[in-house]
């Protein structure tokens, strides 16, 4: 078992936890599974949330302070941000296509129209109100959240990552213009912090195969009814088949194209973090393994890896996007609603904006999308809609959002003279890859 690919084992944890939940449900073992089997799933994923900041703090503090120049930060910062961009966009589009192509609301009947209107209006309501809060504020209060008022306060919070990574940057910054014999001590703090953090990743990945088969397990004694998927079946596969295109084709080809790297090294090293934001439906969660995924194993330097991938774990949903795309039109069609061209556009531009504004944890994009309801004049009840196959394509979305950052990583690696041999690891400072 020992010599077996964690990848594999994570895989095999992932399957008999499906297995053993569905087992579970035909025995009545629902109680069994949460009082034993659930608290497991939960301290997995604790135990990674809990590395997410530390990681962030050293690791780009290191990363920023390596630059040695602040021109180097703004090329690699205009690089990525255009990057996420980029591949947001294609998503939405794509979704567009596929939902516009299908038509999956139109399908829809009557009966079951209305007999999941009723059933989730509830859960639909909490999201509503959650998205009405955010809706309210002025249109420059993204930026004003960025900037924090207190640096302990904003990191006691996973959900504050993008003011921490303000502070960071703007730490590192202060370390780069400071004289090297007084930022060296810094410096060197940082760096070993960074190492005993990476270690510990380490440690908790080993944990990694038996924190999914709890997750899953749990997750599937708790799904209430999978009849109503049935139903869903024509629009969660609109979902899916977006996603599987940018994950097996677009982002391994963006690879392929502008890195070089093979099809099944891109994919095989970034298989665990895949696995894991399946089984977490958190980018947040997942961001300690990818990149460790993408410096060890993709051959990332860390200086960029650590600037690209926690701001992509926030910023950059290309999966959020094309589902929120994907829904959007689908509600739309279900309510007997044409979208005209000028609302297409405003989705792809809306569906952008509303998953940079989604948070990397469960559920998130579900929320967001009722603001691209909003902007479309669909009803936003309709979000009841499509609740009961919520979690499902959550945990795909999630998977494609961490591929995409992982992507970006790559590309603006190579862009900046900063990606090594995938096989190597540990790409360390003496190491230095043939110039692009
Ligand atoms: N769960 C997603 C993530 O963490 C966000 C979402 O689409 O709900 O990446």
């Amino acid at each position: 078992m020992n010599k077996l690919a964690l990848h594999w084992k994570i895989l095999i944890g992932m399957i008999l936890g499906i297995v053993f939940g569905i087992l579970a449900v035909q025995l009545g073992w629902q109680k069994p599974v949460t009082d034993w089997i659930k608290p497991f799933g939960t301290i997995f994923i604790n135990s990674l949330k809990l590395i997410a900041v530390p990681l962030i703090i050293a690791s780009l503090i290191k990363g920023v302070s390596d630059l040695k120049d602040i021109s180097k930060l703004s090329s690699m910062g205009g690089r990525t941000i255009a990057l996420y961009l980029f591949t947001t966009v294609i998503a939405v589009s794509i979704g567009l296509l596929i939902v516009n192509i299908v038509g999956p609301g139109k399908s829809l009947t009557e009966e079951t129209r209305t007999s999941l209107l009723e059933g989730f209006e509830g859960s639909a309501k909490a999201k509503i109100e959650a998205a009405e809060s955010q809706k309210q504020q002025g249109p420059l209060q993204p930026l004003v959240d960025l900037v924090p008022d207190n640096i302990f306060a904003a990191a006691s919070s996973n959900g504050n990552m993008l003011q921490v990574i303000f502070f960071v940057v703007f730490f590192g910054v202060g370390l780069i213009l400071v004289e090297d014999q007084k930022s060296k001590p810094v410096k060197d703090f940082f760096d070993g912090l960074n190492e005993v953090i990476l270690k510990l990743i380490d440690l908790i990945m080993l944990a990694a195969p038996y924190g999914v088969f709890a997750l899953l397990t749990s997750l599937i004694v708790d799904t209430p009814s999978w009849d109503i998927f049935a139903a869903l079946m024509k629009y969660s596969i609109c979902v899916l088949v977006g996603l599987a295109f940018m994950i097996f084709g677009f982002y391994p080809t963006m690879v392929r194209l502008l890195t070089g790297t093979r099809y099944g090294t891109f994919m095989r090293g970034i298989s665990p973090a895949q696995m894991l934001a399946f089984s977490t439906s958190s980018s947040a969660a997942t961001l300690p393994v990818t990149m460790e995924r993408v410096e060890e194993h993709l051959g990332v330097h860390e200086e960029v890896a650590s600037f690209v991938l926690p701001i992509g774990a926030t910023v950059n949903m290309d999966g959020t996007s094309l589902y929120q795309a994907v829904a959007a039109v689908f509600i739309a069609q279900a309510y007997g609603m044409d979208l005209s061209f000028n609302d297409q556009l405003n989705i792809v531009i809306t569906a952008t904006l509303a998953s940079i504004g989604s948070a990397a944890v469960p559920g998130a994009g579900m929320v967001m999308l009722v603001i691209v309801l909003g902007a479309i004049g669909v009803p936003e009840a309709g979000l009841a809609l499509i609740f009961a196959v919520d979690r499902v394509l959550d945990m795909c979305r999630t998977v494609a959002n961490v591929t995409g950052d992982a992507t970006v990583a790559m590309v603006v690696a190579k862009n900046v003279g900063k990606l090594g041999d995938p096989h190597v690891k540990n790409w360390d400072d003496n190491y230095h890859p043939s110039q692009s």
